[in-house]
């Protein structure tokens, strides 16, 4: 595998950069060494001048887009205002020439569609920010900030994604491969001109270099699981008796804020998945809609449904009547959710009944099934009490009951998680190799593949099929 970064030579793109909905103004966007050339077929001034390559960089000008084929006088398609970016000082590092069009789909697509007959490439998603990382402009793990600014659900994944984009953890990934180079070099050296680089004693140091970066690389690995959560939010499922209160939790939780209701696939119509926000915090709702109005839960859905679907979930809510006895349906749902994180709500708290199932009964039936200090919070659906405490014990289960996040950086990326712990596993190679007094080129293996490992985070050491894969998931114009 080696660097991608230096093959690149482009065609002239163009895509819609705006929302692929009627608006205001719309963006047509323009890249490549052709862009001026091509934009100015199809522009003209207000003097009806074909002069777009007079004007000045960094500059924005009136005008028509005009389709002179049309076999008539007036061949006009819209009035624009053209912005223009001269190579390098662009996004892709490339001529760029912005169309601000009127914003409605007809008119943006004619546009494309014109763009397209005088010589552009309809662009690939992603491709602009794709060519700013091969021309160098920008880092892989800056590329992935800018899809994650756009796509952020959340104050903590939007802050994250900046601190990315400013490039704090290319800096971090950087000066670790710096340390490493440096030995790998000094070892190198002295394998070549051993009368001038003496390595007695380079063991015992390079164990003392590598040591901390351990430590620190595990650190920024243990910021994930949080650094996920917070950005990406919990999977949960809310489950409990008909008549519990499931649909009323549901809709306290989505309130005014009915978020993004999605099928999932390979479940049945019935169940959908709603994104509802407690706080900072982002709840993905396992919602068994359909189901709600059947007799028997569990056996609507099936065990095995139910099992999965408690398998597959983050959290568990579940949702009892506080008023009506605890029965072996609900002992079938405690012992189904034995090993996972678990909330009880003992709910319609308001009703004065003979029956008032008590948190002590509930705590106890868990610890029966070894799901221990399971939180149970009172509840009133109807009078909307409870949510806060449940906002609560959801902060402590999942963030240590941090609501504020508290590290400088968060690991939130799969990817650079996965890469992080290669890093790892071969940087312990290293020291085990030390260990057992191997020879020095023993481990510049193990050291050069930490060094590729930490190249693949920022982009330096990966193959055209990661670059495709990761631009391939961004969003059209972009
Ligand atoms: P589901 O079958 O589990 O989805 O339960 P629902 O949310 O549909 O609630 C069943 C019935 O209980 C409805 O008539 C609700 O208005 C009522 N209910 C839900 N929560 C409360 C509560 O906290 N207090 C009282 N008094 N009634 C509630």
């Amino acid at each position: 595998m080696g660097s991608v970064l230096n093959n690149f030579s482009g065609d002239t793109i163009c895509a819609i950069a705006t929302a692929m909905s009627d608006a205001g103004i719309g963006i047509i966007r323009v890249s490549g060494p052709d862009a001026i050339s091509i934009c100015n077929k199809i522009y003209v001034s207000a003097k009806k001048e074909h002069n777009l390559s007079e004007h000045k960089p960094n500059s924005i000008t009136y005008g028509y887009i005009v389709d002179e084929s049309m076999n008539r006088d007036l061949c006009v398609i819209d009035e624009v205002m053209i912005s223009f970016m001269k190579a390098p000082h662009s996004y892709t590092r490339e001529d760029v020439i912005e169309i601000n069009s009127h914003g409605g789909m007809l008119v943006m697509n004619q546009i494309l569609e014109l763009l397209i007959k005088s010589g552009c490439r309809m662009a690939e998603p992603g491709e602009f920010t794709k060519r700013a990382f091969l021309n160098g402009r920008i880092d892989l793990t800056k590329a992935e900030a800018i899809m994650d600014v756009i796509s952020a659900q959340n104050n903590f994944a939007l802050e994250s994604s900046r601190s990315q984009l400013q490039g704090k953890i290319s800096e971090k990934v950087k000066e670790i491969r710096q340390k490493i180079i440096y030995q790998m070099a000094f070892i190198e050296s002295a394998l070549d001109d051993p009368e001038n680089y003496d390595l007695t004693g380079f063991s015992d140091n390079l164990i003392n270099i590598i040591n901390p970066i351990i430590s620190e690389i595990e650190s920024l690995i243990a910021t994930s699981d949080e650094g996920k959560i917070r950005k990406d939010g919990i999977k949960t499922v809310i489950i409990g008796k008909p008549n519990a209160g499931k649909s009323s939790l549901l809709n306290a939780l989505t309130g005014d804020e009915r978020a993004i209701v999605t099928d999932i696939a390979g479940t049945t119509r019935d169940i959908i998945e709603e994104t509802v926000r407690l706080g900072d915090i982002i709840l993905h709702l396992i919602d068994t809609a359909g189901i709600r109005n059947t007799e028997d839960v569990i056996e609507k859905i099936g065990v095995d449904k139910a099992k999965a679907m408690v398998n597959d979930a983050e959290l568990v809510l579940y949702i009892l009547d506080s008023t009506s006895e605890i029965d072996g349906e609900d002992k079938e749902i405690i012992s189904l959710c034995k090993n996972k994180k678990t909330i009880v709500l003992l709910n319609k708290d308001d009703l004065s009944s003979n029956i008032k199932i008590s948190e002590e009964i509930v705590r106890n039936l868990f610890s029966e099934s070894e799901n221990e200090s399971v939180p149970v919070i009172k509840t009133s659906m109807l009078k909307g009490n409870g949510i806060e405490d449940l906002k609560s014990a959801v902060t402590d289960l999942f963030l240590n009951g941090q609501l504020v996040p508290k590290q400088e950086l968060y690991i939130t990326n799969l990817r650079h998680k996965n890469l992080l712990q290669k890093t790892l596993n071969s940087l312990k190679l290293v020291i085990d190799s030390i260990e057992k007094g191997l020879s020095e080129d023993f481990y510049t293996v193990d050291l050069n593949d930490a060094y590729v490992s930490l190249g693949e985070i920022i982009g330096e050491e990966v193959g055209d099929d990661l670059v495709e894969e990761i631009f391939s998931k961004f969003c059209m114009g972009k």
